[in-house]
């Protein structure tokens, strides 16, 4: 037999067999507990005796389609010393949500990839279950993924369900390492000391003056002006404009900014623009005041091409709102930040000392892949889902 068709017949430790009956909707397997003496859950006192038997009703994993219920008879137990009743503990099973904990994992799983509901339906699960579960079992991923910081982190702010947040990316690796929920100067102040004391040092800002202002005051970081973004802001008012007429100089001195192929051109083309057209100035102030607050050296260094991760990030942000846009915006944060199947991974030599590696090597995490997340993002139907098949996990 392979794991597959074994996976709930491996049993839960430490309970018996005992029937294996239909119900109206799947299958009930009935199990007992040898109700071996166990310390007592308020005090840890080991004085603890038998006080009758209860049962206990958990959803196991789907077995080919069918719902499984486990029901699964334990003691009720007496403590001598406390004197409170407890329920005896059954290993492997989550009592808060009623389900086996392999269950709980691959709901916990399932729920980067999936909606509540869909999931629900896969597991034959309450999607309050799943929620509850997805709840859970956010904190922990937060801790566990710490992605490695880059020496160059590049701050992009989408639009998710409507409010601009702080997504942070390494932009050598095309990867996304850090988002926070949104952008005021004590999120931002937060994420740059923590970037700082990971190793990062210089910084790329989008033509946002309140942005620019807030972590400039916030860190030693260095920080330039990231091209791409101030070269798309250009775009746009190209675009938004194109069909004024007495505007029409000013966006041709603007078109030969956004297309000049070396960093002096573009230095250049900046400073020679003139005084934006009446019909401009409040769209183009945020732009010409950021350019100011950095000083003439920030385009030193500005790419002056856009990278295919410049392209993902446009792509990320619309497709959010196209086929994602009725999940949360914590469902969104674990997909886009804690889904290991997303991650770029790589060995890298170990660097400290001491800290070797068998081969020399450790697995480095980069963070969430701009192309991967695309991808995946791209390959989800449009909701609401249809119904599929009870799945069992991947190994
Ligand atoms: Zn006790």
């Amino acid at each position: 037999m392979t794991s597959e068709n074994t996976l709930w017949l491996q049993p839960l430790a430490d309970v018996r067999l005992t029937s294996i009956g239909k119900s109206a909707d799947g299958l009930v397997i009935s199990l007992e507990t040898d109700s071996l003496p166990c310390i007592c859950t308020n005090c840890q006192s080991p004085n603890t005796v038998r006080y009758g038997r209860m049962a206990l009703r958990v959803r196991d994993l789907a077995f080919d389609g069918t719902r499984i219920d486990l029901d699964i008879k334990r003691a009720r137990m007496r403590c001598n010393a406390c004197l409170k009743t407890f329920n005896e503990p059954v290993p492997g099973v989550s009592e808060r949500h009623r389900a086996t904990e392999r269950m709980v994992a691959l709901a916990a799983k399932m729920v980067l990839s999936d909606s509540f509901l869909s999931v629900a339906k896969q597991l034959c699960l309450d999607e309050k279950t799943v929620r509850a579960i997805f709840n859970e079992r956010l904190p922990i991923l937060r801790t566990i993924s710490r992605p490695h910081n880059p020496a160059d982190v590049m701050l992009w702010l989408p639009i998710i369900q409507g409010k601009l947040r702080a997504a942070w990316v390494n932009s050598g690796e095309g990867t996304l390492i850090r988002m926070d929920a949104d952008t005021s100067a004590a999120t931002l102040g937060e994420a740059v000391r923590e970037l700082t004391g990971h190793g990062s040092e210089l910084l790329y800002l989008p033509p946002v003056p309140e942005i620019i202002e807030a972590i400039a005051e916030a860190t030693p970081l260095q920080i330039r002006l990231h091209g791409a973004s101030l070269r798309a802001a250009c775009r746009k008012q190209i675009q938004l404009f194109s069909t004024v007429k007495p505007v029409s100089d000013y966006l041709e001195r603007l078109r030969l900014f956004v297309v000049a192929e070396t960093p002096d051109d573009a230095a250049r083309q900046w400073q020679t623009l003139p005084e934006p057209p009446l019909q401009m100035r409040s769209a183009m102030q945020p732009l010409l005041q950021s350019v100011q607050l950095l000083g003439p050296t920030c385009f030193d260094e500005m790419q002056i091409t856009d990278s295919p991760g410049d392209l993902q990030m446009a792509q990320i942000e619309s497709l959010l709102s196209s086929r994602f846009g009725r999940r949360s915006y914590e469902v969104m944060l674990a997909v886009m930040l804690y889904d290991k199947r997303l991650f770029q991974t790589r060995r890298t030599p170990v660097q400290a000392p001491g800290a070797q590696l068998a081969m020399g090597y450790q697995k480095t995490n980069f963070g969430t892949s701009l192309a991967k997340l695309v991808a995946r993002l791209t390959a989800l139907p449009e909701e609401p889902r249809i119904e599929r098949k009870a799945i069992v996990p991947s190994r």
